[in-house]
């Protein structure tokens, strides 16, 4: 660090992701991307033509994208907004609607929450989780600060209901609270549905899960037209072709072939389920799960002994440092061929085997 870094920045602790080590080739189960590739006709969307129109910038105003996520979600392309990855979007949002009157968000939730507050400067508070791991609504009611809850919320891949969510909403009138959707294609309720209510609820989803699209970086999301306004306004004011030509004409063709993606979910959402059954087979304790990951953890062996055995053997999953879970890991949900790997090689360190 240099001594010239501003003092906010200096005390910033910068978000660390899960691991890509290129060292060999991994069953990679640590950062909840999509075992499967784009559908078939996002593989062939980009033409030579469309690289060699890279030299030119591409649409700020992401027209095309935005009228069709707004007819395939039923709302107005003023209502949605698109970015650089859903990070990029929570980002904005720390940025527009924190500084005023704080922040609030549960303590075990997605570590970027965190890590935008203090960035931008956010006072913030943590609300431990109950006992089991879920979200009281009752802590979020009336508490009269930017709140930021992911529903499902990682890594935990518990949900909470619709009603739940809309009576945090409307307790706090005067206060943007953002719900994080990156996994609700996997079984949670939605709630997108409610910005035509509220005013003041944002809506953040992501390609990058159950769209197949993590290194594309796409995000998106619904609100009412003056908050849409609003981080289109930090948008401009930063990047305003941060999504670049390539993506954008991915995205597009993403969203023409929606129904191979809920094939996709679906299939994702058995695989799991078998997971989980095997897992708990083998005596691990398996959180309930509307994601594309489990949260598991074995009386058997530690947390992070599981996590470095299944490493030496070639499979990634994610462990957290943080003591209320660090008896857990986090395991995305592969492809079944995958996941009979993934559990062949659980059974063997369990059993005290060889790798
Ligand atoms: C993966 C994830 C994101 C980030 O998604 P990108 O669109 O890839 O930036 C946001 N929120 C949660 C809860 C996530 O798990």
């Amino acid at each position: 660090m240099s001594k010239f870094l501003d003092k906010r920045l200096q005390e910033t602790d910068a978000y660390t992701p899960g691991e890509q080590p290129r060292d060999i080739q991994y069953i990679k189960l640590n950062t909840n991307e999509s075992p499967y590739p784009p559908a078939p006709r996002v593989l062939k969307a980009v033409s030579a033509e469309d690289i060699a129109n890279l030299r030119l910038y591409s649409d700020p105003t992401c027209k095309v994208l935005k009228e069709k996520l707004a007819g395939l979600y039923g709302v107005k392309p003023q209502n949605v907004f698109v970015s650089n990855g859903s990070d990029d979007i929570l980002n904005f949002a720390f940025l527009a609607f924190g500084r005023e009157n704080g922040a609030v968000f549960p303590d075990i939730t997605y570590g970027f929450y965190s890590v935008f507050a203090q960035l931008h400067g956010v006072e913030y508070t943590e609300i431990p989780l109950k006992e089991d791991f879920t979200v009281d609504y009752k802590d979020y009611l009336g508490i009269n600060k930017f709140i930021a809850i992911a529903n499902p919320n990682a890594p935990t891949g518990l949900s909470l209901p619709l009603w739940q969510i809309e009576e945090i909403v409307k307790s706090n009138p005067e206060n943007v609270v953002l719900i994080d959707e990156a996994y609700v294609d996997f079984g949670g309720e939605s709630c997108y549905r409610l910005t035509e209510k509220y005013d003041n609820l944002l809506v953040v989803r992501t390609f990058s899960k159950s769209r197949c699209l993590a290194g594309g970086r796409l995000g998106y999301a619904f609100g009412c037209k003056e908050l849409i306004e609003d981080i289109e306004k930090i948008k401009y004011s930063t990047n305003p072709y941060n999504i670049n030509r390539l993506t954008l004409t991915l995205g597009e063709a993403t969203v023409d072939n929606d129904s191979y993606y809920q094939q996709k979910c679906s299939e994702i959402i058995q695989t799991r389920k078998a997971v989980k059954e095997s897992l708990e087979n083998e005596g691990f304790t398996v959180l309930n799960s509307d994601t594309n990951f489990l949260f598991a953890k074995s009386d058997d062996i530690s947390g992070e002994t599981l996590y470095l055995e299944l490493k030496k053997r070639g499979i990634l999953v994610r462990h957290f440092g943080n003591e209320r879970i660090k008896d857990f890991n986090r395991i995305t949900i592969g492809t079944p061929q995958e996941m009979d790997c993934f559990i062949k090689a659980v059974k063997e360190i369990l059993s005290g085997g060889k790798q």
